[in-house]
Order: structure tokens, then sequence, then C-alpha cells
């Protein structure tokens, strides 16, 4: 692994320029496909800078074993891995505690936006993969299994978008990068339910006096809001290709 000199590390330099050049305020570039599979019921394929993120969608299917349903809503299966070559030292295949926690985390970050009591003794599973890792695979995998679920027409009250903010100094900035991440002074990891405003996630690593991290939320959501708008345009181009597929009867079986 590349050894960083901390004391040489300018994590903000004098003009107000992030190591991969953006300012405080700015996200990485964000690229969203959703659909891009065709055997998961849902799919979906987030890049939020270097971090690639693509969450898959089964269900609602009937739960076995039968005794672990539950009479009045669907069971939320999440399961957060990252694959051996997303980071720079291989990662072991088995899943490790951090990837326990995060499957727990982003489970928990999705279920109060999904119709759970409209599929009783079922479940639904998400699968999300981390494909690179460069910082923010929490936030980007909740992006992308939101839109895996929409993909996959399970009703929600709304999709659910995450960034995070944080600390480098004196400075809040928005969507960390690995670096930023690791030599930075804090992290905060926020999701939210942008139709509702109601925030499923809010996580802090390191510390903030109380007016950063209001300043660092009101960034956050501020963000959130960007990324909302273009997983609404994702969706909504797959929607049309569907459409597209449908009225050219891709979808019909052949009579002859
Ligand atoms: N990371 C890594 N190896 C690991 C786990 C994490 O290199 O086994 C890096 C990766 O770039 C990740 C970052 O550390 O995005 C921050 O990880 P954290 O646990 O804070 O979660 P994240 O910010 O990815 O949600």
């Amino acid at each position: 692994m590349k050894e960083i000199d901390e004391s040489k590390l300018i994590l903000i330099d004098s003009n107000g320029i992030r190591t991969d050049g953006r300012r405080w305020n700015e996200l990485r570039p964000l690229r969203i496909r959703v659909g891009i599979l065709d055997r998961a019921e849902g799919s979906a394929l987030v890049e939020m800078g270097k971090t690639k993120a693509l969450a898959t969608v089964y269900g609602p299917k009937e739960m076995f074993p039968k005794h672990m349903a539950n009479p009045d809503r669907a069971i939320l299966r999440a399961a957060y891995r990252m694959a051996t070559f997303s980071v720079e030292e291989r990662k072991k295949p088995q899943p490790s505690r951090r990837e326990l926690e995060l499957s727990k985390v982003i489970k928990e970050a999705l279920e109060p936006a999904i119709m759970l009591h409209y599929y009783p003794r079922t479940v639904i599973e998400v699968y999300i993969l981390i494909l690179q890792a460069d910082g923010g695979t929490r936030t980007a995998a909740i992006n992308a299994a939101s839109l895996a679920l929409a993909d996959a027409g399970i009703p929600m009250k709304g999709l659910v978008t995450a960034v995070a903010a944080g600390r480098v100094g004196d400075q809040v900035v928005l969507d960390l990068n690995d670096v930023e991440d690791k030599y930075g002074d804090a992290d905060l990891p926020v999701a939210m339910i942008p139709a509702t405003g109601e925030i499923t996630l809010l996580q802090m690593d390191g510390t903030m006096s109380s007016d950063m991290f209001e300043r660092a939320l009101k960034l956050a959501i501020e963000g959130i809001n960007i990324i909302y708008e273009r997983q609404r345009d994702a969706l909504k181009r797959r929607f049309l290709e569907l459409k597209e597929k449908i009225l050219g009867g891709e979808f019909y079986a052949s009579r002859d």
C-alpha cells in the first residue's frame, strides 16, 4: 500500500481546491444507470467519482424458512459486499465485520421508504456490490439500492438519497473521497427520503462543533437534493426505454 506522509498532505490548498480539484461544496462527478442487468428484478449502478456501487433486487418472494416470515409485512434483507478488487489492498472475500455492519445500516436507511406492509409473509432481497471504493461507499450503495428497488417496481414513499459531508480543518466539505475520509477531521454520512424530508441515516465519525455540524448537515441535504434530481432523471430514462421496448413489441411472445 502507498504510504502517505500526513505532514505533507494538503487536503485543501490556498485557493480552496481539494485533492481532486473540487471546491468545498461540490459533489464528485455522478453517473447513474438503472436496469442494467436482465436477470435481476431491479438493478442500478451508481458512480460517485471513483466509487462504484452496483445494486440488485430480487422479490418480493415467499419467505423461507416460513417461520421467519412476518404475517404483517415483507422482510427486507440487505447485503453490502466489497469486491476483492475494489480497494488498493486485496479485500478478503469473506464478509468482514464492517460489511455486516454496513449491511444493517443500509437496510435501516432503506426500510422506512418501502411499503413493506403491502407484501406480508415475503422477503425482498437487496444485494450491493462495491466494484470500486474511493470513500462514500455506503452512500453510493444506498443511492443505487433505492433505484434498484424502484426498478423492481417495489412501491415506496420515495427514493432514498445519500451523501456524506464532513470537516477538513475549519472547512465543511461535501461528498468526501477516500483521502478526505481517512485524513480529514470528520465524516457525516446522511441519507434522506427527499419526498418526505425524513432522514433515515445519520452517522458521524470524528469531531465537529455543533455550529459546524449544522452547516455540514445543511450541506449534505443540499447535495442530496442535487443527487435526487439525477436519480429521478435516470429512472425516467429507464421507464422511457421500457415504454419504447413495449411499444416495439419486444415483450410479446411470437405466435409463430
Ligand atoms: N476502505 C478500504 N478498505 C476497506 C474498507 C474501506 O480501502 O476494507 C476505504 C474505501 O475507499 C472506503 C473508505 O475506506 O470508501 C471509507 O470507508 P468507510 O468505512 O468510512 O465507509 P464509506 O465511506 O465507504 O461508506
